[in-house]
């Protein structure tokens, strides 16, 4: 016997349409690209974005059709999102960090029929448009009178307030299967080319739901959201989505990413919650810190992304009375699969225990199945401590690439199919899961694995060091053991021996790193990343001490 509910697609259009009918009011504030601070209600938006879903039909833009975006987070890259998924078209958000030459490959292999850039980009746009295979239109995200001087070197290029000048918003958002393509982001490929993940309006509804929830990112009509994760970066993680959803204050910060922009944006807008990886929070806490700042309103953060050391969370806690709120997840899984948010048996711990828990990943959001297995691919019992390999499951993870790349990606068995993350993790006795490290950045020192993230953690919160990646290195004994590089911050005067006594007590005696290299700066990615692949390659020919 079925159900009597109305049947209804979960579409990413009904999130627009919730937020204009009962969060009208509501305002989204952009720091724009022209260097003014922009507000409009939901209302606006959503009557701009309807008016953009039908100004991108105009161009030719059909229901699967990939429109890409380089862009800062920003409202008109918002309109975007419902705009161009909500049409029936899929959404394409690159990442304007990459090299021109991995952008041409990205654009050409999603086949990207338009795309709409902020004024930031056109220098990577004239670098790029003569070489990318399918873009048809080329659309700077501004009005008229602040278009490029030199816009004429792009025979064609339109304007974002030009499209929607010529359209009324006399649309109705059309309904269609949940299981369609909504959208599509492209892992980094430290490995090989970049891999795209399609998602679709079902799975990123369902996600949106998810980590809206109370023991999630808990996102509320009364929160003022900054998203710092880039809208480029698994669609800011999906705050763009439960803004609409809840009601919230969204605000956005544009290419202002310093310390001092960010934390004027947050004090100016009440910002309550923030999402970013741990880098960024690095420039900020130091802006704050050096100006003796405080935040007013900001009392959560989400950082994740990578691993965020403790001495981070803590500076946030004691000094800030900032939560954070420390999340694991992935491109592959729309991102969100762990959050670490208490659980009853919590209650009392004192503060140093309950860092403890926060500086692990996290516990699985509902909708995301994980577990942990060893090599044999057998799971590994709860609060064994032994690391394994990290397999997840669930309605917003991927099934397999976009245009099959690479085959497969999946672990079949008899408890259904699973998607090996990459991750090596250990599973205390509460679910709450540690993330170790990446497999492909495992230490192995005779046989024995050790987590480079906890090396780093410890690093890191030295108070010289500014930030700290532990990479394998050749040894003639051992094979790998961990050789430790380091950024100090400016200023500090800590020495190798001094920061290899800082280990001591705080971790086997075997585990620590055998060398300390001091270096100008550690590359960062796309993301904000530590390219410890980088530092693996400028470190290969390195021989540790045998001493
Ligand atoms: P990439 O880093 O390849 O661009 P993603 O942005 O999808 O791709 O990153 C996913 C990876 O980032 C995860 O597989 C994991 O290794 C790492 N990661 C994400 N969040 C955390 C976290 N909180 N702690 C440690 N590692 C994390």
């Amino acid at each position: 016997m079925n159900g009597q509910m109305m049947q209804q697609p979960l579409l990413i259009s009904s999130l627009i349409t919730h937020a204009e009918r009962h969060h009208g009011e509501q305002v989204v504030v952009s720091r724009r690209v022209e260097g003014d601070i922009h507000r409009e209600t939901y209302r606006e938006m959503a009557v701009r974005s309807r008016r953009m879903a039908k100004a991108i039909a105009a161009l030719g833009v059909q229901a699967g059709d990939r429109v890409a975006t380089l862009a800062w987070n920003g409202y008109r890259h918002m309109e975007l999102y419902y705009a161009v998924s909500g049409s029936g078209a899929v959404l394409h958000t690159l990442n304007p960090r990459l090299h021109p030459d991995q952008i041409v490959y990205i654009a050409d292999h999603a086949e990207d029929q338009v795309l709409f850039f902020d004024l930031s980009f056109w220098p990577l746009v004239q670098a790029v448009a003569g070489r990318t295979k399918t873009v048809k239109h080329w659309v700077a995200m501004t009005d008229r009178a602040h278009l490029p001087a030199d816009a004429d070197k792009l025979p064609g290029l339109l304007c974002f307030e030009d499209l929607l000048e010529a359209q009324d918003d006399r649309y109705s958002w059309p309904s269609f299967d949940e299981n369609t393509a909504s959208s599509l982001c492209y892992t980094s490929g430290t490995t090989g080319n970049p891999k795209g993940v399609l998602y679709s309006h079902r799975s990123t509804v369902l996600h949106t739901f998810s980590i809206s929830m109370p023991d999630a990112l808990s996102v509320s009509a009364n929160d003022s959201i900054l998203p710092v994760v880039p809208m480029f970066h698994v669609n800011a993680w999906g705050l763009p989505y439960a803004a609409c959803m809840n009601g919230a204050k969204l605000v956005f910060p544009g290419a202002g990413l310093d310390g001092k922009s960010l934390y004027e944006l947050f004090e100016a807008e009440q910002v309550t919650v923030s999402a970013g990886v741990p880098t960024v929070w690095q420039a900020l806490l130091a802006h704050v810190e050096a100006n003796g700042l405080k935040f007013s309103t900001m009392r959560r953060t989400v950082i994740g992304g990578s691993a965020c050391p403790p001495a981070m969370l803590r500076k946030f806690g004691d000094d800030y009375d900032v939560r954070v709120l420390h999340a694991w997840g992935m491109t592959e899984m729309s991102p969100v699969g762990t959050v670490a948010a208490f659980k009853p048996v919590h209650a009392g711990l004192d503060q140093e225990a309950l860092y403890g828990v926060m500086s692990k990943q996290g516990r699985a959001v509902y909708g995301v199945d994980l577990k942990i297995v060893d090599e044999n691919g057998a799971e590994l019992a709860w609060g064994t401590e032994t690391s394994g390999d990290v397999l997840v499951k669930g309605p917003w993870i991927i099934d397999r690439y976009f245009k099959d790349e690479g085959g497969d990606p999946l672990v079949h068995g008899a408890d259904g199919d699973w998607f090996p993350t990459g991750d090596v993790a250990r599973m205390d006795a509460d679910g709450y899961m540690q993330i170790t490290d990446r497999s492909k950045d495992v230490i192995k020192s005779g046989g024995e694995w050790i987590g480079s993230i906890d090396l780093e953690n410890i690093a890191m919160a030295h108070p010289g060091v500014a930030m700290a990646a532990c990479i394998a290195a050749f040894h003639p004994k051992w094979d790998e053991r961990p050789l430790l590089v380091v950024m100090k911050k400016p200023g500090a005067t800590v020495t190798r021996d001094e920061l290899l006594a800082f280990f001591d007590g705080k971790i086997a005696k075997w585990w620590t790193p055998d060398d300390v290299i001091f270096v100008d700066a550690i590359p960062l990615g796309a993301t904000g990343k530590m390219q410890k692949n980088k530092l693996r390659e400028q470190f290969k020919g390195y021989t540790l001490p045998t001493g």
